[in-house]
């Protein structure tokens, strides 16, 4: 396990901005020390990069429109049981599965709103996805939030968060990240319960993940790398 390659660490007292591809990804990787942070009386917001439209594209008659309310809202009910407010939970709405085409306008204007909001917000950290996650959406989530970040002079520390990278299935064993040296691992049991409370809350995508891909959520740790 990786966990075991990882270098224990306390989860600070700073405020901090999660930054999601997709609704979902906030809790998978971040939920215990949203709750943890939460607890302790300190600012967290959560920003969501996509609508959420292209989880069921596989699914004949799927509402698209309905979809979308439907993430919404769960991530809503999520991130309230990991004690962020909805009033801190912050919407893109860039095309789900479509990060990593937009044209360089569209791409300068999600990174203008995101530097906009980063200026409203000041996070002393962020915590987004790995910048190499191996999903499309997360490695260009992750460039528009490094283009924002530059682009609004502030200077937060950074953390990056493992979904994808981890994730051991039949399509991804060959694939093996360079190095994953030097992450730090979070002990969350103490919020296990509710973080599992909030991951049970995704009832939509929970069918369409990969068979033992939640479990990786459920140990307790979470990791990350400081970049
Ligand atoms: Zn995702």
């Amino acid at each position: 396990m990786m966990h075991e390659a990882s270098i224990p660490a306390q989860v600070s007292t700073k405020p901090a901005l999660v930054v999601a591809p997709h609704a979902d990804d906030e809790t998978f990787g971040c939920g215990g020390i949203m709750a943890l942070k939460s607890d302790a009386g300190v600012s967290v917001h959560v920003l969501l990069l996509t609508d959420g439209r292209s989880s069921h594209t596989h699914v004949a008659g799927t509402n698209v429109d309905e979809l979308i309310t439907t993430r919404n809202r769960e991530m809503i009910e999520a991130c309230g049981i990991l004690g962020v407010p909805a009033d801190r939970i912050h919407f893109l709405n860039l095309p789900d599965q479509g990060l990593s085409r937009l044209n360089h306008e569209a791409f300068v204007d999600a990174s203008t709103r995101l530097a906009n909001l980063l200026k409203q917000i000041a996070p002393a950290e962020v915590f987004v996805n790995h910048p190499f996650d191996r999903h499309p959406d997360h490695e260009a989530g992750f460039r528009i939030l490094q283009h924002a970040i530059a682009q609004s002079g502030l200077t937060p520390e950074l953390f990056h968060y493992p979904i994808w990278l981890i994730w051991k299935g039949p399509m991804h064993w060959t694939r093996k990240p360079a190095s994953l040296r030097g992450a730090m691992r979070i002990d969350v049991r103490s919020v296990q319960d509710r973080k599992e409370r909030a991951i049970q809350v995704y009832s939509s995508q929970l069918p369409v993940l990969p068979p033992g891909f939640v479990k990786q959520f459920q140990q307790g740790y979470e990791v990350f790398f400081r970049q």
